[in-house]
């Protein structure tokens, strides 16, 4: 990944690793813009919600950071959503320490790529308990992680925290088992990279890791029915509710394209083509999901 990427962070080889499953398909070309050198910035939210976000939420900064981290404070400790990864790890704790000084006490990971889970062993070392869906811990040991959540659970579970509740969401889409976690008190959603800014980061999911553009768009609608005034993505800017409509509609009408050119018996290159400038899909060279959308989306 050095070599294509003139980035001034050097990415050791264990974190290329982890980030593999989500940057293999679209590292075949450089990512566009100058490296990253700002570190990532904390936004509030709600007075007891923030999240640690990429300046520019660009490829390089993936690279470099890992994606978008939420911190839920509580009177009993703090939640985070999602980890970056550990090169950026004294900066994240740091910025919680400019919130409060109450220990971070749960780590949920919305799923189990590096770029949001590798910095979870250094929480949990501070005495954090990491939590992943069990579909997503399985795609941990499938991948072979050196290291691995110690709590797991199936479709749904809550957190009851200083008065506070956390409820964790499992939903296909991105990978088998993402989670997206729900704030009911403070009307807000973190939901991974089941929603990702386009067209800085490419649109799509992770089919060895269980996901796919139906179970995607299934995932959206569902979360679409929520009651959240704004929403934490996995990489990019928080989104208002209306945002997150319009992200929706755009991942559902390329999935719609790629069905009907599908059907018309265009190749894999073709429908990359066709695409690009409808969509500004990703540089030329980057297929991206297409020959795995084809055969899903017959
Ligand atoms: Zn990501």
């Amino acid at each position: 990944m050095n070599k294509t990427h003139h980035s001034r962070v050097p990415i050791p080889a264990a974190l290329s690793a982890l980030l593999l499953p989500f940057v293999a398909a679209i590292a075949a070309t450089p990512p566009q813009g100058p490296a990253p050198t700002e570190l990532p910035r904390l936004i509030k939210i709600r007075d007891d919600v923030y999240t640690i976000q990429n300046v520019n939420s660009n490829l390089a900064e993936l690279g470099a950071f890992g994606g978008n981290v939420t911190v839920y404070l509580t009177d009993e400790g703090v939640i985070l959503v999602d980890s970056k990864n550990d090169k950026v790890h004294d900066d994240i704790i740091a910025k919680v320490r400019t919130l409060t000084d109450k220990p971070i006490k749960y780590v949920i990971l919305t799923h189990n790529h590096g770029d949001h889970a590798a910095g979870a062993p250094g929480m949990a070392a501070m005495g954090a308990t990491v939590i992943i869906s069990k579909g997503d811990r399985d795609n941990l040991v499938r991948t072979k992680q050196p290291w691995l959540p110690q709590v797991t659970y199936t479709g749904r579970a809550d957190l009851f925290v200083g008065g506070k509740e956390i409820e964790l969401h499992e939903i296909k889409g991105h990978t088998r088992g993402d989670t997206f976690v729900y704030l009911p008190q403070a009307r807000v959603v973190a939901v991974g990279d089941l929603s990702h800014n386009p067209p800085a980061i490419p649109l799509q999911v992770n089919y060895p890791d269980g996901g796919g553009w139906t179970d995607w768009v299934n995932a959206l609608d569902t979360i679409a029915t929520l009651d959240f005034e704004f929403l934490v993505q996995g990489h990019g800017p928080v989104l208002t509710k209306a945002e997150f409509a319009a992200f929706r509609e755009r991942v559902f009408t390329i999935r719609e394209r790629v069905r009907a050119l599908n059907k018309q018996g265009k190749t894999a290159e073709e429908i990359a083509a066709t695409l690009r400038p409808e969509f500004n899909w990703p540089a030329e060279g980057r297929t991206g999901n297409v020959p795995d959308m084809m055969q899903e989306l017959r």
